[in-house]
């Protein structure tokens, strides 16, 4: 037996509220060690906190892949552990694991046919880019850009991505580039994350969408007209991108951010103006799952342990310690605190 802490669900925000941490609830508790055949223990490293979290926080999530969390049950997400004790053939002490619904606990004694094992060789011992670069956000933004974006070498394309200093955006535009769009353009909520985006990672130009005239400010950066939108929060900035498209363009609809807290389907109805402009220009606008892929993961992961490794990849992150924080680092995630993936700090 020993003590563990672990975050509950305390309350539900409303379909239409803001998160805040206090919905969240830390408690002590106790976990039985003794492991039974094919257990595994394990002590969490770093959890995930991720954007889709905010429909898991509501009685009905709207979709079918993923189900609400229980009030006052352990809240679970992406995480990353390493093996204490194991009962299960295929792991032993001190190796690295993960799983896409990691309990929010400092320890837990799991099946270990529900673990992944992880090769820190990957990620060059940055185990918390599994959570990230060489992670769920990567492969959203390799295959978001690959299956969706019709990006093509040489073809002189303007990409633009909003959501660009996050998680999942830093990544898609430095993948943009690499796959050999002429331009890439960011859109962010800050002149600070701006700069980042222009000076580490290599974007051509970026725009902060909480100042001044976005539209004008995206005319400027993209004299050519956008080719390649990969939206990760729909609203008023993607209205502005989608205006400015050219013909024949391609929207990789991954994310609408700007609209979780409201209750509305998913993806959230266009308006009018936007609708005829996707029509008027035979722009494509698919909906983007990267579990609809599972059986490109691998090579994928691969592709991107290898740019990481390469430095063609830079990784941002935000760090933030300790279990009692999960949800201060929810909401700031949620409301633009993080520069890359936002992830929380759990053990050494
Ligand atoms: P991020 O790391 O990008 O964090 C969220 C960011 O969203 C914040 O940093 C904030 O940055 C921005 N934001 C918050 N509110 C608004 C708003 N009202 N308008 C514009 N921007 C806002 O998260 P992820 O990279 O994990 O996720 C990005 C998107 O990708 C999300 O929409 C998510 O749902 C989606 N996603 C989709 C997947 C798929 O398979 N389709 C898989 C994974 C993620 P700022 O300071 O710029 O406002």
């Amino acid at each position: 037996m020993s003590r563990i802490l672990r975050v509950v669900l305390h309350s539900r925000p409303g379909k239409n509220g803001e998160p805040i941490p206090e919905n969240f609830r830390v408690e002590e508790g106790t976990l039985q060690t003794d492991l039974k055949p094919g257990e595994v223990l394990v002590r969490t490293l770093y959890l995930s906190v991720d954007p889709y979290m905010r429909c898991r926080m509501n009685d009905d999530t709207g979709t079918d892949y993923i189900s609400p969390w229980a009030l006052s049950e352990c809240v679970d997400g992406g995480g990353v552990g390493v093996v204490e004790s194991s009962c299960h053939d295929a792991f032993s002490e001190g190796d690295t694991a993960t799983s896409f619904s990691w309990r929010w606990q400092t320890h837990d004694v799991v099946e270990g046919g529900r673990l992944q094992k992880l090769d820190p060789e990957l990620v060059n011992g940055r185990l918390s880019y599994f959570l990230g670069a060489v992670g769920m956000p990567g492969l959203t933004a390799l295959l978001g850009v690959r299956e969706k974006g019709h990006v093509k070498a040489g073809a002189n394309q303007t990409m633009v991505v909003s959501g660009a200093a996050g998680a999942c955006g830093s990544l898609a535009g430095q993948i943009g580039r690499l796959d050999g769009c002429t331009r890439v353009v960011g859109i962010c909520g800050s002149e600070r994350k701006c700069q980042v985006l222009v000076s580490e990672l290599g974007f051509t130009s970026a725009v902060n969408y909480r100042h001044g005239d976005v539209s004008a400010a995206l005319r400027e950066s993209c004299p050519d007209g956008v080719d390649v939108y990969f939206d990760n929060v729909g609203g008023p900035v993607s209205d502005a991108v989608i205006a400015q498209m050219n013909k024949d363009g391609h929207v990789i609809l991954c994310g609408q951010i700007s609209q979780y807290n409201k209750d509305v389907p998913y993806p959230p109805p266009l308006k009018k103006e936007t609708q005829e402009a996707l029509l008027r220009n035979n722009i494509t606008r698919e909906r983007f799952m990267v579990l609809n892929y599972m059986e490109k993961h691998e090579a994928g992961l691969l592709q991107l342990s290898q740019w990481v490794k390469a430095g063609q990849l830079k990784v941002l992150e935000t760090i933030t310690n300790g279990i009692e924080n999960m949800g201060v680092a929810f909401c700031s995630m949620m409301t633009g605190g993080n520069v890359g993936k936002q992830i929380v700090k759990i053990s050494d």
